[in-house]
C-alpha cells in the first residue's frame, strides 16, 4: 500500500529518534497466559481516589465479580480476574513504594464467571453508564477513568485513536490492531456515539505499514500517518500532528474540541459492551535483551509479574534492570513485588547494554536537554530548583508541565536523572499545595470560632 494515497500527519518540530527494539515481539501473536494460583487486585488502578474493598477475607468471588468499588467522581470499580476465595484484603508496598490496598484472591482455576445484564438501550448515557460499571480507565497508561473523559465539558468534533505507541520495545496496542482489528472498530464507533460524534482520526506511526492498511479499509475512519518520532504518543502531540490544534499549557484537549482514546480502551469497551464483561484483563509485552522468550500476553489483572516473567522462560544472565512499561516513561522496579494493573503495557527486562547504567555526573550545560524537550520546558534549570529543594521555583519554571517523557534524560551527556528528578519534585509541589490547604482551613475554622 501507498502511504502517500493517506493524510500524512502535521511535523512536529521537537521530540527525539529512538531506535524502536520493536522487532523482538512485533511478529509474536498475543498468547493468553494462564492464571496464577493468587492475584493481587490493587484498588489504586487508576487516576482519582481509591476503589473501596467490598470483600473481606473468606468470601468466595467469581470471575468478574466486584472486589472494589469506586469512592466520588474520579474513581473506577475493580473486579475480580479469577474465580476463588478473598485471602487478604491488606496493605502492600509494591516495587514503585506505593503503598496500596489491596485485595489477594486464592485461584480455584474454576473460571467460575460472572456477566453484566445484556444492554438493550444504546443512548450515549447507556453507553457512558456501562462503561462506568466495567470500571474502564484509559489504557494507554494515564488511567483516567473512561466515563469521565466521555463526559466533557464542551462539545467536541472530533474523537482522535490513539494508534501511535511510538514506546520503544512495546508492541501490544499493535498486535491488538492487526489480530482484534473488528473489535477495536466496534469499540470506536460506540465511544463516538456516546459523544455525538462522526469524525474519527486514527493516528498511526508510519513504521506500522500493516496496521495502517487494515484501518483504512474503513471508510468512516480517518487514517493520519504520523512521522516515527518520539513521545508521538502524547496527547498534546498526537493532537496536534493530526489536527493542527494547540491544546496551551494547563489545558485539556476537549478545550479543542477533542477526545484522545487509546486502541486497547476501545476493546474492554467493545467487551464491556457487546461481551457484558467488565476490565479484568490486559494484554502487555514482555519484552528486552533480558528476558528468554519475549511475548504479547494477554494477563489477568493482579498477576504477579514474578509469575509472568516466569511464563517467559525466566532471565538471561546480565539482566541489571526491570521496567514496569517502556523505557522511557516506564518505572525502575526495586523488587518482585508487583502485580499487573489496568494501565499497565509492558514489563522489560534490560541488560546492562540496554539499560543506561552509567553513573550520573555534573551538568555541563550544553542544552541538549532544552533542545529535546517536546514541551518546550528547561530541563537543567527545573533539576537546579530541585537539587536546591526549591520546589516552588521549579512550579514556575514549567515542572507540572513535564510530562516525564523522558526525551532530556535520553541525550544527556552527564546522565542526569532528570525525569526521575521531574516526578519527585511535582509530589512535593502538590503535598505543599495539599498542607497548604489544610492550613488555610484550619485558620478559617479558629477566626470563625474565635468569633
Ligand atoms: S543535557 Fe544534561 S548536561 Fe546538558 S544541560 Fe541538560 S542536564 Fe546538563
Ligand atoms: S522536561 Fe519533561 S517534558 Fe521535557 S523532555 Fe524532560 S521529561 Fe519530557
Amino acid at each position: 500500500m501507498k502511504l502517500n494515497n493517506l493524510r500524512m500527519g502535521k511535523r512536529y518540530p521537537y521530540g527525539i529518534h529512538v531506535k524502536d527494539q520493536k522487532q523482538f515481539t512485533s511478529e509474536k501473536p498475543i498468547e493468553n497466559m494462564p492464571g496464577s494460583p493468587k492475584i493481587y487486585l490493587s484498588m489504586t488502578q487508576h487516576i482519582g481516589a481509591p476503589a473501596i474493598p467490598v470483600v473481606e477475607v473468606g468470601d468466595y468471588v467469581k470471575k468478574g465479580q466486584l472486589v472494589g468499588k469506586e469512592s466520588g467522581a474520579i474513581s473506577a470499580n475493580i473486579y475480580s480476574s479469577v474465580s476463588g476465595t478473598v485471602s487478604a484484603v491488606c496493605d502492600i508496598v509494591n516495587a514503585m513504594g506505593q503503598k496500596q490496598k489491596y485485595v489477594v484472591v486464592d485461584n480455584d482455576f474454576k473460571e467460575d464467571q460472572i456477566l453484566f445484564d445484556e444492554m438493550t438501550s444504546f443512548e450515549p448515557n447507556d453507553i457512558i453508564d456501562r462503561i462506568r460499571l466495567a470500571g474502564i480507565v484509559g489504557l494507554g497508561g494515564a488511567g483516567f477513568p473512561t466515563a469521565v473523559k466521555l463526559s466533557p465539558k464542551s462539545q467536541l468534533d472530533c474523537l482522535i485513536i490513539n494508534a501511535a505507541e511510538c514506546e520503544p520495545y512495546l508492541t501490544c496496542d499493535y498486535r491488538l490492531m492487526l489480530e482484534r482489528t473488528e473489535e477495536i472498530y466496534k469499540g470506536i464507533k460506540y465511544t463516538a456515539r456516546a459523544l455525538n460524534l462522526n469524525k474519527v482520526i486514527v493516528g498511526i506511526e508510519a513504521n506500522k505499514p500493516k496496521a495502517i492498511e487494515i484501518f483504512s479499509k474503513y471508510q468512516d475512519l480517518e487514517v493520519v500517518v504520523l512521522k516515527k518520532q518520539y513521545p508521538m504518543g502524547s496527547e498534546k502531540h498526537l493532537i496536534y500532528c493530526t489536527t493542527g490544534r494547540k491544546v496551551p499549557c494547563g489545558k485539556m484537549p476537549f478545550d479543542v474540541g477533542v477526545c484522545v482514546q487509546n486502541v486497547k480502551t476501545m476493546i474492554a469497551i467493545y467487551e464491556a459492551i457487546e461481551l457484558n464483561l467488565p476490565l479484568a484483563k490486559t494484554v502487555i509485552t514482555v519484552s528486552g535483551g533480558g528476558i528468554k522468550y519475549p511475548k504479547n500476553l494477554r494477563v489477568a489483572l493482579g498477576t504477579p509479574f514474578a509469575d509472568i516473567i516466569e511464563y517467559c522462560g525466566g532471565v538471561n544472565d546480565d539482566t541489571v534492570k526491570v521496567v514496569a512499561g517502556g523505557p522511557m516513561m516506564g518505572k525502575a522496579l526495586t523488587s518482585d513485588i508487583q502485580y499487573t494493573r489496568k494501565t499497565d503495557s509492558g514489563i522489560l527486562l534490560l541488560k546492562s547494554k540496554e539499560a543506561n547504567g552509567e553513573k550520573p555526573t555534573n551538568c555541563i550545560n550544553c542544552g541538549r536537554c532544552a533542545d529535546n524537550c517536546p514541551m518546550r520546558l528547561i530541563p537543567a534549570t527545573m533539576e537546579a530548583s530541585i537539587l536546591a529543594e526549591d520546589y516552588l521555583h521549579a512550579e514556575k519554571l514549567g515542572v507540572m508541565n513535564c510530562i516525564e517523557c523522558g526525551s532530556c534524560a535520553y541525550n544527556c551527556p552527564a546522565k542526569r536523572p532528570l525525569t526521575q528528578s521531574f516526578n519527585f519534585s511535582k509530589g512535593k509541589i502538590k503535598e505543599y499545595y495539599i498542607k497548604k490547604k489544610a492550613q488555610e482551613e484550619k485558620e478559617k475554622n479558629q477566626q470563625k470560632e474565635e468569633k
